[in-house]
């Protein structure tokens, strides 16, 4: 028992030093990342999503229509003499689809990184931008984030600018 309670103590402690090392971030900081919310509300950053996903999926149903009725590709998966709707839809979704999927996912993902910018700007526009400053870094510590980034790496995958950029984007807005 003795050893296990031992364990057990050592683990609220460490849990203790963890929480404590949270910063959190004060009332000024919050108010700067509502700013930069309130930016991507401002300028139709969540309409534009909408209407971009609309499109897609109507682009995808329009070229299912038109690629179903194709036998070549039942054939080429081995279904000869028949063509089940299922078997369709993988084929077109999964194999069809996947390389425009591949780019749409990257000019999404540009796209969400110039939302993102803008959004800061917005929230700098009404004198957040110290505020935003330090609310970033706090978030980025306490999220465990790592401030650097390969530039290739992150162009492909993150939907926000990192850490540093973003720093920079606020630091030379700040200026003029
Ligand atoms: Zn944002």
């Amino acid at each position: 028992m003795e050893p296990r309670n031992d364990g057990e103590g050592d683990s609220e402690e460490i849990k203790a030093k963890v929480k404590n090392k949270k910063q959190g971030c004060k009332n000024e900081e919050v108010l700067a990342v509502l700013g930069h919310e309130l930016g991507h509300w401002k300028l139709g950053h969540t309409v534009k999503n909408i209407i971009i996903s609309q499109m897609n999926s109507f682009l995808c149903f329009f070229l299912f229509a038109v690629l179903i009725g194709r036998k070549e590709l039942f054939a080429a998966f081995g279904f000869y003499d028949c063509q089940p709707t299922l078997i369709g839809l993988l084929i077109i979704f999964q194999f069809i689809f996947s390389p425009y999927n591949e780019v749409l996912s990257f000019c999404l993902t540009v796209l969400s990184r110039r939302f993102e910018f803008q959004a800061d700007a917005f929230a700098k526009k009404l004198g957040k931008a110290k505020d935003l400053y330090s609310a970033l870094i706090k978030l980025n510590k306490d999220n465990l984030g790592f401030p650097v980034s390969d530039w290739l790496f992150s162009m492909w995958h993150y939907s926000h600018p990192p850490l540093l950029e973003r720093l920079q984007a606020l630091r030379s807005t700040k200026q003029d």
